[in-house]
């Protein structure tokens, strides 16, 4: 009785969605969330994958204890959790694999903590290129996975997918020459602690994605009082030029697209759907959703997300980003992972070419910053707006055509236009980008 009054006290005040404790994980079967809509209002608690089937419930001790009182009836997932993640690899062995991989084909990959979750464990990232030590001038892609430490096949795709770029590179052309032109970065656990706990949140409680800054709420992306593992990839982003991404989930099967925190349509709408419809085109059991038309669904028409990773690394970093749920459970048999691997591999693939989709500008002499505006003159004409770049490189994802970018350096009145075209399915050597003195 004390646990529930206490859940009840807080959920009178109004929260902010980002300080929501997650301390107890319930499934909520049956479509109806309005049972809960008197929760969900007062910001006090976090709904996720809300399906046919049910949804998932988040929120402070007492939360069960609430829904005993209203008698609604639900599953405890981190008891369900504990038994099956006992045979998943803990985040040790899991950076064991990755030193793993690094230390075998040193050639093309290369290993970085970008920093330490709160209970002090690396945050591995693996960069993958040829000439992987320099810093070259080429598209950047990047894989996150498993900031909902439960959310755990991306974890092992991500890992498979490394070792196997690794095993392929040199022998197989199309895995070569996406390497030899391509800067990839792969995060398999952005929430270590997470993992090792069995549970969603950090080692505070906190839903990571939940706490990035969100366009509907902040005016900047400062990382000012958010977690240190949110702290650490947002510093990771700012040092680099990404400009295609995927985050991984569990929960469901589906590619998800922005925007995630409004219901207004996202500049890239066309190209974005075509890309999600892509990789789920790839991926059968996604493809064939009964839940999701196409195995897509467009972030804020399935529910509303603030602070997600997803609308924050296209507002402030023009890095466009998908979120992809990889499995109905969260925790499938580890034995079913290698099954998982085979239907998500092509896709996998496939959605790291697309970072070769746009084009770009770099710049002989270092350091230079300012702004690109962006628009397409063929086969329409059209506006694609104002983006800054730094480190005298600039690289924006694309729908096939031609487009003009007209450069303006930082405190420079005068401006450069160039022509550059984008198409589908072609790797440029080290991409596509048109070279200014
Ligand atoms: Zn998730």
């Amino acid at each position: 009785m004390k646990l529930y009054f206490a859940f009840s006290l807080m959920a009178l005040s109004v929260t902010a969605l980002a300080q929501v404790k997650i301390q107890e994980e319930l499934f909520i079967p049956g479509k109806n969330p309005e049972i809960v809509k008197e929760l969900v209002d007062t910001g006090s608690v976090i709904i996720d994958h809300v399906t046919s089937e049910g949804f998932e419930l988040y929120g402070s001790q007492g939360l069960a204890r609430y829904l005993d009182d209203k008698n609604i009836v639900y599953l405890d997932m981190k008891a369900i959790n504990e038994k099956v993640l006992a045979d998943y690899p803990t985040s040790a062995e899991i950076s064991q694999k990755l030193q793993n991989a690094a230390a075998k084909y040193p050639h093309i990959m290369r290993l970085t903590s970008i920093g330490k979750s709160v209970k002090g464990k690396d945050l591995w990232v693996m960069k993958i290129s040829d000439n992987v030590a320099r810093d070259e001038v080429e598209p950047e892609f990047k894989y996150i996975s498993s900031m909902h430490g439960d959310e755990i096949t991306g974890r092992e795709l991500t890992v498979s997918l490394i070792e196997e770029i690794g095993e392929k590179y040199g022998r197989d052309s199309e895995i070569t020459e996406l390497v030899n032109n391509t800067e990839i970065f792969i995060m398999p656990s952005m929430n270590p602690d997470g993992s090792d706990l069995k549970q969603r949140a950090n080692a505070n409680w906190t839903d990571l994605n939940r706490n990035f800054p969100d366009m509907t709420r902040d005016t900047q992306s400062s990382p000012t009082g958010r977690q240190i593992e949110v702290q650490h990839v947002m510093k990771f982003q700012n040092e680099r030029q990404f400009a295609l991404s995927a985050n991984f989930h569990g929960g469901t099967i589906v590619a998800n697209y922005p925007w995630d925190s409004k219901y207004d349509v996202h500049p890239l709408n066309d190209l974005v759907i075509e890309l999600s419809q892509g990789y789920s085109n790839l991926n059968p059991e996604m493809k064939n959703s009964q839940e999701f038309p196409g195995g897509i669904t467009n972030g804020a028409d399935w529910y509303i997300v603030r602070g997600g990773m997803q609308d924050w690394s296209y507002v402030w970093h023009n890095d466009l980003q998908i979120t992809v749920e990889l499995s109905h459970q969260k925790w499938p048999p580890y034995r079913d992972i290698p099954g998982f691997y085979q239907d998500n591999r092509d896709s996998l693939v496939y959605f790291m070419k697309e970072v070769h989709r746009g084009a770009g500008i770099k710049i002989a002499r270092p350091g230079i910053s300012g702004s690109v505006v962006v628009k397409q003159t063929s086969p329409a004409v059209k506006d694609f707006g104002s983006y800054a770049f730094k480190n005298s490189e600039f690289y924006k994802v694309l729908p096939d055509g031609d487009y003009t970018f007209t450069l303006t350096e930082k405190n420079s009145a005068a401006s450069k236009a160039v022509n550059v075209r984008v198409e589908k399915n072609l790797i440029s050597s080290n991409g596509n980008y048109i070279e200014l003195n």
